[in-house]
């Protein structure tokens, strides 16, 4: 496999990213680690002449935290944010999910606005990010930032709600809710992950008070199963009775939808899915309580 020839270009403000994705229009990509578009064009699948590294765009660099939230630029490597001491003051969540993706070699080149930009159907960022109720910052040079929900954000296997010309210059997570934990697990049979679930539990006076359930990479895009979290919210923290977690289990599989693939049959990822929810939520629940 090899590279076909491509010019690098390496802008240092969004504004003149904008402008080298309009001169080139499609004959440029937006180029973070490269993880996924260099292994495109090695196979053939893409061939832009120009690839523009927003790497050095001072807006899409650094973790920052501030005003109850955390804000983390597109172009931050997994690894970065796996070691980033304000992730791990205030989101040890994130970094321990970040800790999952892939393997060192990877983490260390790909960004975490190339994982969700390029929106592979297997992605643990998707899913944690659909449960954090994470905001997705949008912007074209020139233009005021457009600022896309989490649940917005994934259209579709390789498919987001940029438009064109437009980067993900940041991702913005809001500080967990007091009382609440965080939880994502995964499994996965090949390189990318068969199934990845994130629960949030919120726990008052005993009871659950909030129940997020995102459930990805089974389907062609991650979810929230808002049935399963109906199912959970008032349960006994202490004691969540076992028939409640196992019919949130079986209703959040049904609303990820999963579909057959080389990870395994609809009906062995439903129950993937099953056992995974109500594990996780299990666990969230006992570090929240
Ligand atoms: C062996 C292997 C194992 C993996 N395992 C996992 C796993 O377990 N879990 C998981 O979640 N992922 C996994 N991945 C995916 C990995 O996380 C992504 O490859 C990586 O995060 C992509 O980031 P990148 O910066 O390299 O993207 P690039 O390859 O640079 O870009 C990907 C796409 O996004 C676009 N893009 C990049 N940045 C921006 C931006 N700021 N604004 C707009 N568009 C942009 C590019 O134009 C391109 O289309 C794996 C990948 C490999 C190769």
């Amino acid at each position: 496999m090899r590279l076909p020839p491509f010019e690098l270009h390496r802008p240092a403000t969004v504004e003149e990213a904008t402008a080298l994705l309009e001169r080139h229009g499609d004959d440029a990509a937006i180029y973070g680690g490269g993880t996924e578009l260099l292994l495109l064009m090695k196979l053939g699948f893409a061939q832009p002449a120009h690839l523009v590294d927003v790497k050095g765009i001072a807006e899409l660099s650094g973790v920052q935290a501030g005003g109850g939230a955390l804000v983390i630029g597109a172009a931050t490597t997994h690894r970065e944010l796996e070691r980033a001491p304000a992730v791990a003051a205030g989101w040890p969540a994130l970094a321990e999910m970040e800790r999952m993706v892939a393997n060192v070699r990877v983490r260390n080149a790909g960004t975490v606005g190339g994982n969700v930009c390029f929106s592979d159907p297997h992605s643990d960022p998707a899913t944690f990010l659909l449960c954090a109720d994470a905001t997705f910052v949008c912007r074209r040079g020139g233009a005021e930032p457009r600022r896309v929900p989490a649940s917005g954000f994934v259209r579709g296997p390789y498919r987001t709600a940029l438009e064109p010309g437009e980067l993900l210059v940041a991702i913005e997570l809001p500080e967990p809710p007091a009382g609440a934990a965080i939880v994502h697990r995964k499994l996965a049979l090949h390189e990318r992950p068969a199934v990845t679930v994130t629960c949030l539990a919120r726990v008052e006076r005993g009871r659950v008070a909030e129940a997020r359930i995102a459930v990805g990479s089974v389907g062609v895009v991650p979810v929230r199963a808002a049935e399963a979290e109906r199912l959970l919210e008032g349960l006994d923290a202490p004691a969540p009775d076992a028939a409640s977690l196992e019919a949130a289990g079986a209703a959040a599989a049904e609303a990820a939808r999963p579909v057959a693939d080389a990870n395994g049959s609809v009906e062995y990822k439903e129950n993937l899915v099953r056992v995974m929810v109500r594990r996780t939520f299990a666990e969230a629940l006992g570090r929240a309580a």
